[in-house]
């Protein structure tokens, strides 16, 4: 493993110490996101969390405000959205989440589902990009949702779905289509070119990394991270490695590393703390070294990208350190 890096994509919602030991004895540092999920605390409880980490554990921990929609459908949603940005940048976030319950839980008056590209939160988009904040979204889900069990690539996704029919795209028709999603996220960056946006998940086009090529390509003021999505670099190696590394190098300055780790109680504190050393460890291999592996995700070996040590350090450390505010 490096001598430091960053996990930049992760959720610390509880106050247990062993992953912060786990990230002293790596000298890792976590970018912390705050998320309006609904099985989460409220954000200003996520808020409260992060505040305390900080103050215990200086220049460990960055973090990421969000905002809800208690006021969805009022007229002053938008106002009240921003209300809720600037409280949290106040209190040091380094940016703003959107999720994808954009795109699956609101409708318009006419019953409509609202994508991302509504005109409704464009108040909010113009806020961000004339203030020059950073916004990091999460729109859609793996394009497997959208297939029938035996079609989906990784084992991850197939027993997720399989657990969570309602959350299966494959048998909710009535739903926006995938390409809908990705259609509206790129329909909002190209309405608002300045923003800086991180398109998290590789922008949740995982499948294919000429897809998300293309979006690094398109909108030159966006990153990606590969949070909860190195199975899927790890199945193209396996069929195509030398486009994976081309990827990796081409895009040095545009990845960003990240587990997605969720610390919300629910997983005794120690397993956090392991899932951190386990995941931390098998990636770094997947991208730094020369070793042949095997993932849980799926059959069949593939070789590791032995990156060069500078795409290594940029894609794990640095590219994090400078979009999220570390202070290095
Ligand atoms: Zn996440």
């Amino acid at each position: 493993m490096l001598s430091k890096f960053i996990d930049a994509h992760v959720h610390l919602n509880t106050l247990t110490e062993e992953k912060m030991e786990k990230a002293l004895e790596y000298d890792t540092k976590f970018l912390s996101i705050n998320t309006n999920i609904p099985f989460f605390e409220s954000l200003e409880d996520q808020e409260k969390v992060i505040l305390k980490l900080q103050e215990k554990y200086p220049g460990r921990v960055q973090y990421i405000t969000s905002f809800d929609f208690r006021k969805w459908g009022e007229k002053d949603f938008a106002e009240n959205a921003i209300a809720q940005i600037k409280r949290g940048l106040r209190n040091g976030a380094v940016g703003v989440k959107i999720w994808k319950d954009v795109g699956f839980d609101y409708h318009d008056e006419n019953g409509n589902f609202v994508m991302i590209d509504n005109p409704i939160f464009e108040p909010i988009f113009k806020f961000i990009q004339e203030n020059d904040i950073l916004l990091i979204g999460h729109q859609g889900e793996p394009r497997n949702c959208w297939l029938p069990l035996e079609e989906m690539t990784v084992d991850s996704d197939r027993n997720y779905f399989k657990g969570h029919p309602e959350y299966h795209m494959y048998l909710q028709t009535d739903y926006p289509s995938y390409e809908e999603q990705m259609q509206a996220r790129d329909n909002m960056l190209k309405k608002f070119p300045e923003i800086r946006y991180i398109g998290l998940h590789l922008f949740s086009m995982e499948w294919s990394i000429d897809e998300v090529a293309k979006r690094l390509e398109d909108f030159p003021n966006t990153h990606t991270d590969v949070a909860e999505r190195v199975c899927h670099l790890q199945l193209q190696a396996k069929d195509n490695w030398e486009a994976v590394r081309d990827f990796c190098i081409k895009y040095q300055d545009r990845i960003i590393y990240g587990t997605d780790v969720i610390d919300d109680g629910s997983i005794p504190a120690h397993q956090i703390a392991e899932k951190f050393e386990t995941l931390w460890n098998f990636h770094y291999d997947f991208f730094a070294s020369d070793k042949t592996l095997t993932a849980p995700e799926f059959k069949g070996a593939f070789k590791s990208l032995n990156l060069p040590k500078e795409v290594i350090e940029k894609i794990f450390y640095t590219n994090a350190a400078k979009i999220y505010q570390f202070n290095i």
